[in-house]
């Protein structure tokens, strides 16, 4: 209710949803369709390619990776295993020159020294079986219950198809660590060199590999006996994967191992798994294990979020679109209203007052529009140039002072609306208005709009009534109302003057003797006298019947000026012709008191004065003039 108190009044322009919905069109429902089916469309797209992506990786990847990791593996391995190398050739070579096992043991002995010097101090040394005997280069005498030939570094390697041999790890029975083996066959076939290296290195080498792999299940280093040499899952090194009861993993040995497939997929829980094998020498086979689902869960995530983004962008963008197309409906039905209102006026125009510019609302005007074609900038030039241009010289400078915009706020101050009416340079009468439209947090105007009417019939009809509520009709001069106020008005503020009433002797008799007409032509005729014998600034009016009154400022005695007026008049009078009258002579009784600057009685007492005097004319015959001044001195 109160809303509504508040709205009355107001233009209405707000927009319901209803009137949206009704105003859509098939174009607006087919594009609020095809928005999101597009979208859906762009994220299939996308999806197929990711998709297709991480298909790509898995397999590329999985092969390249597997690479990488060997390179990694063999890099560890690569120092024990030149040792090897270079051990086995001298050896071989001492061989050949019938070297003792003593010497031989003396050579182990200084290779462990620079070994354990430049590449691993914690080594163990280099040993081996040579020639039925066990030589140690660290020096370590073994048990008597030791057999060389027993111990898994020489079994292996005796049995193996590789010269080289990586022995999986162990406990070392001396030390208790976890150790591997690096052994190489001699050419004789029962001599074998030996190095051991700690196995928690090689562990961390896979643990790094495993981090660095986002992508990557597992990550695996299995012995050609299927003994899990290294496991990115700590809890599988060690097992052997022949004789474990999990299938899958089994599979894996038998496909690596025994197939030697560099490739091949294996079941794990319904999921295809993909996996890559490489030897990296020694019999060992690196193979990373790649999950399927797990790659393309992230891909199915990825596409869930972003049908989720979607979903949620087109309800964003659809709500945006609403709120837009609510506001440009409304401004719509804003603009269309204002265009009905626009009609009343010629121009309208909106003017920003901080930016100096302006833009057109409407206009009708050819003279106008023709003068603002162009830039909207300088609206204070612009509008200057125009008022300049387009008004009545008569109007001109009131009308530049009202359209001064560098004035406007100071004006504008107490008010909303500023008016002011003026002639065109077509001399037609225009009213312009500012209205307030914008105003800052202390009130000062930001925007006006400048609104010109025709208002020139309304002005001349206006102009007409008050030219009759003033004018007595017949005779054309004010009526006593009009008269007196203006009077009053030069009173009160102090100007003072002669006023004079004037009553025609014996009018009566014009109209009895020659009829209402020629009484009338009479009236006329002395008012006409009036007109010419007074000033534009005296002030004369028909008080009523055969009484008129004047008016004349800055005349305070007869000598003054009083009687030459006075006898202007009444030589006027004396020369009125009505052909109907033939020689009758018009005679005017003349009353006459002077208001002196600093007098203050009201203008009820000056006419009383003259009235008196008028009296006193009256009673002579003939045309008398009476001044109230000379009576009384
Ligand atoms: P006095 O010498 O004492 O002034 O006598 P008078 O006849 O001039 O004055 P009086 O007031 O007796 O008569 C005025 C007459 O003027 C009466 C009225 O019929 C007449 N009259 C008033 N208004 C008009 C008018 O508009 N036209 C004409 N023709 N006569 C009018
Ligand atoms: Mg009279």
């Amino acid at each position: 209710m109160r809303d509504k108190e508040k709205n009355k009044g107001k233009i209405k322009y707000h927009v319901t949803i209803k009137e949206l919905i009704r105003s859509l069109r098939i174009r607006h429902i087919l594009m609020f369709l095809l928005l999101p089916v597009f979208l859906c469309i762009i994220i299939l797209l996308n999806f197929r390619m990711v998709y297709r992506l991480t298909a790509d990786n898995i397999e590329y990847g999985g092969e390249y990776r597997v690479k990488s990791y060997s390179v990694a593996y063999e890099d560890y391995l690569k120092p024990g295993l030149q040792l090897m190398e270079y051990v086995a050739y001298n050896v071989e070579h001492m061989f050949k020159t019938g070297a003792s096992n003593a010497e031989i043991l003396e050579f182990f002995g200084h290779e462990s020294d620079s070994y354990a010097r430049e590449v691993n101090a914690e080594t163990t040394g280099v040993y081996g079986y040579i020639k039925g005997e066990y030589l140690d280069g660290s020096g370590w005498v073994p048990d008597e219950d030791y057999v060389p030939t027993q111990r898994p570094w020489y079994v292996e390697t005796i049995k193996s198809e590789e010269v080289v041999s990586y022995i999986a790890p162990y406990v070392d029975e001396e030390t208790g660590d976890v150790i591997m083996t690096i052994a190489r066959r001699l050419s004789d076939g029962v001599s074998v060199v030996a190095i051991d290296i700690k196995m928690n290195e090689i562990g961390d080498i896979t643990k790094d590999l495993i981090l660095q792999d986002a992508g990557e299940d597992a990550i695996m280093v299995l012995d050609e006996d299927g003994a899990v040499v290294t496991h990115s899952e700590n809890a599988q090194t060690g097992l052997n994967y022949f004789e474990t009861k999990d299938e899958p993993a089994r599979s894996i040995a038998v496909k690596a191992l025994e197939e030697k497939a560099d490739r091949f997929d294996i079941s794990y829980g319904g999921n295809d798994d993909v996996f890559y094998s490489r030897p990296i020498g020694g019999g060992w086979y690196v193979i990373s294990q790649t999950s399927r689902r797990e790659a393309f869960s992230k891909v199915f995530e990825a596409i869930r979020g972003s049908l989720v983004v979607a979903v949620l962008g087109t309800f964003i963008i659809f709500a945006v679109l609403i709120f837009m197309t609510l506001r440009r409906m409304e401004a719509d039905n804003l603009t269309a209203n204002l265009r009905t209102v626009a009609g009343i006026y010629v121009c309208m125009f909106k003017i920003n007052l901080i930016t100096d510019s302006y833009e057109e609302i409407s206009c009708r005007s050819a003279d106008l529009a023709a003068m603002i074609t162009g830039s909207r900038e300088n609206a204070r030039m612009t509008l200057h140039e125009l008022i300049a241009a387009l008004t009545d010289e008569r109007s001109r400078e009131d009308v530049l002072e009202f359209t001064d915009l560098n004035t406007l706020n100071n004006r504008m101050k107490n008010s909303d609306i500023l008016t002011a009416e003026f002639m065109n340079h077509k001399a037609l009468w225009c009213r312009g208005r500012f209205v307030a439209s914008e105003r800052d947090r202390d009130g000062n105007l930001i925007s006006v709009i400048w609104l010109i009417e025709n208002i020139d019939e309304e002005k001349r009809a206006r102009d007409r009534l008050q030219y009759l509520s003033e004018t007595d009709s017949m005779t054309g001069i004010n009526n006593r109302g009009c008269g007196e106020n203006k009077i009053r008005k030069m009173l009160i503020n102090g100007d003072g003057g002669m006023f004079i009433l004037l009553d025609i002797d014996k009018f009566k008799s014009f109209n009895d003797n020659y009829g209402h007409d020629i009484g009338d032509k009479v009236l006329i005729s002395v008012a006409d006298c009036m007109k010419r014998a007074f000033r534009d600034n005296d002030i004369i009016m028909r008080l009523g019947g055969d009484e008129f009154a004047a008016f004349i400022p800055n005349v305070f005695s007869r000598e003054g000026g009083g009687n030459i007026i006075i006898d202007r008049f009444l030589e006027c009078v004396r020369s009125i012709r009505i052909k109907e009258l033939e020689d009758v002579r018009i005679d005017i009784s003349v009353g006459a008191a002077f208001y002196r600057v600093g007098d203050r009685y009201t203008f009820d007492e000056l006419y009383k004065r003259a009235d008196k005097c008028t009296y006193e004319s009256k009673s002579k015959p003939g045309t008398q003039v009476t001044y109230y001044d000379e009576r009384d001195v």
